[in-house]
């Protein structure tokens, strides 16, 4: 008895062992099919997706040195340095600045700035040699921002979340192909992007 019921065992871990290595060889030759999807950087570039927070971007003249930036940063990043006019009775701005080389792109600054003097954009190259030039100044943050599809240099590619249903790669698709789901706008207004198909 004791014989037979290692045999059984044996047979069932032969057929479980099977049954893995050919659910591994499906996803092999479920590749085997595809294209490969290698974007060719930096000739090619994926546009980034509209939520992306990239290199964030600062407007000198908004910004009333509520320091509210600050207080709402994890690791009260931003510098704010301002000098109180008594004729006037405001603070003046002199110098605003935030280190990327720190930042955790949360967006949270952007998201609490009164005057939405601080906004994020799709720019994400920003690798230096050396990390102090990562701390950028008011002017190096008010440097009008980067887009991929804008760069005559580079061909755009559509990311995953651009891309038709069933489509995986964004090499070679028809300009006029629509990409899978609602845009963002249209989950955030329902009302008013079923209000546009309608007309
Ligand atoms: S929250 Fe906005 S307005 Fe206030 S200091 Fe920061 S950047 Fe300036
Ligand atoms: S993005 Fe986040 S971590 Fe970076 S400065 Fe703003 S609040 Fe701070």
């Amino acid at each position: 008895m004791k014989f037979l019921k290692q045999i059984t065992n044996y047979a069932k871990e032969a057929v479980q062992s099977a049954k893995y290595i050919g659910q591994g060889l499906s996803v092999t030759f479920d590749h085997m099919r595809r294209r490969p999807i290698t974007v060719q950087y930096p000739y090619e570039k994926l546009i980034p997706s509209e939520r992306f927070r990239g290199r964030i971007h600062f407007e000198f003249d908004k910004c009333i040195a509520c320091e509210v930036c600050v207080r709402v940063c994890p690791i009260n990043l931003p510098v704010v340095d301002w000098v109180f006019n008594k004729e006037i009775k405001k603070k003046e701005l002199k110098h605003y600045s935030i280190d990327f080389g720190v930042c955790i792109f949360c967006a949270n600054c952007v998201e609490y700035c009164p005057t939405n003097c601080l906004s994020v954009t799709e720019e994400y190259e920003l690798a230096t040699y050396d990390r102090h030039e990562l701390n950028y100044d008011n002017v190096a943050m008010g440097r009008i921002p980067y887009k991929v599809t804008q760069d005559p240099m580079v061909t755009p590619i559509r990311e995953f979340a651009y891309l038709p249903a069933g489509v995986m790669s964004g090499h070679d698709l028809p300009a006029g192909a629509q990409r899978a789901g609602e845009h963002p706008e249209a989950i955030a207004n329902p009302t008013e992007s079923s209000e546009s198909s309608e007309n």
